[in-house]
């Protein structure tokens, strides 16, 4: 069985003691791929380091998170664009991401919308796949996609609302899930819904998870086949079914073929 993190922040700073560590834990655990996200140019240079040192086993997603806008310079935008270009025809760079909105930094919605329109105007022209974030926002970014010509867009940890799982489907759009599967009521009704063509993996990690059965685990891609158990028993399907499933899902997405 092979399982995938498609949403991991590998370039974080708290990985970087570990990497190794969470590699050899991530392959012990059949996880075969990650795709390392990024926040913005630093983060984009780690992961597309990180995917140099791994190959075949971790991916990079180069973007600026809406978390990072506050303090972006349009030099920072400009070189972070101009990496991603350059990169392109890389094997190692497989998305535009971790990039989107997040409603709880309304004080710089106007940039936060205008680097959005950049990467999503990149991703058009290069072809990429993009990673989007969106909390509080899913409604209002699901409306804008449209107007731009993208082939596939992923919304990651995809919470609310349920009535917008039917324009994803719709458009053909994928959503990741991760540790909250195994405990949120919510998420687990998002899962329900959509069809498991639609669906990928994802840890999110460093993020922390205080439920169990994470509670007081460091976050790894080891969690991932917990995450996929769960699918299973709400899917009500086999778990080897639904992890070729997903790992198929992944390869159409990405375009990769795993290993
Ligand atoms: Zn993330």
């Amino acid at each position: 069985m092979k399982f995938v993190d498609a949403h991991i922040h590998l370039s974080d700073e708290e990985y970087s003691g570990c990497i190794e560590e969470i590699i050899v834990k991530s392959k012990d655990s059949s996880v075969v791929a990650l795709v390392s996200n990024s926040m913005d140019l630093e983060t984009s240079i780690r992961s597309l380091k990180l995917a140099k040192q791994y190959p075949g086993m971790v991916y990079a997603a180069l973007g600026i998170h809406p978390w990072n806008v506050n303090a972006l310079t349009e030099e920072e935008l400009r070189q972070t664009m101009k990496l991603i270009s350059e990169k392109r025809q890389n094997k190692e760079l497989i998305a535009i991401g971790e990039i989107g909105l997040d409603c709880k930094y309304e004080t710089i919605w106007d940039k936060q919308l205008m680097v959005f329109n950049e990467m999503l105007h990149l991703a058009e022209k290069l072809d990429l796949p993009v990673i989007i974030h969106s909390r509080g926002t899913t409604a209002k970014i699901v409306e804008m996609l449209p107007s731009y010509n993208l082939k596939k867009v992923l919304l990651h940890w995809f919470s609310s609302p349920i009535s917008a799982l039917s324009k994803v489907v719709e458009n053909g759009y994928y959503i990741t899930e991760g540790p909250p599967t195994a405990y949120s009521n919510g998420i687990r009704e998002v899962v329900r819904k959509i069809p498991l063509t639609n669906l990928l993996t994802e840890t999110d990690g460093p993020v922390r998870f205080f439920k169990q059965p994470f509670e007081g685990k460091r976050t790894t891609p080891a969690f991932i086949p917990t995450v996929v158990k769960s699918i299973a028993e709400i899917k009500n399907m086999e778990l080897a079914d639904i992890a070729e499933q997903i790992s198929k899902n992944f390869e159409e997405f990405f375009t990769i073929k795993l290993n």
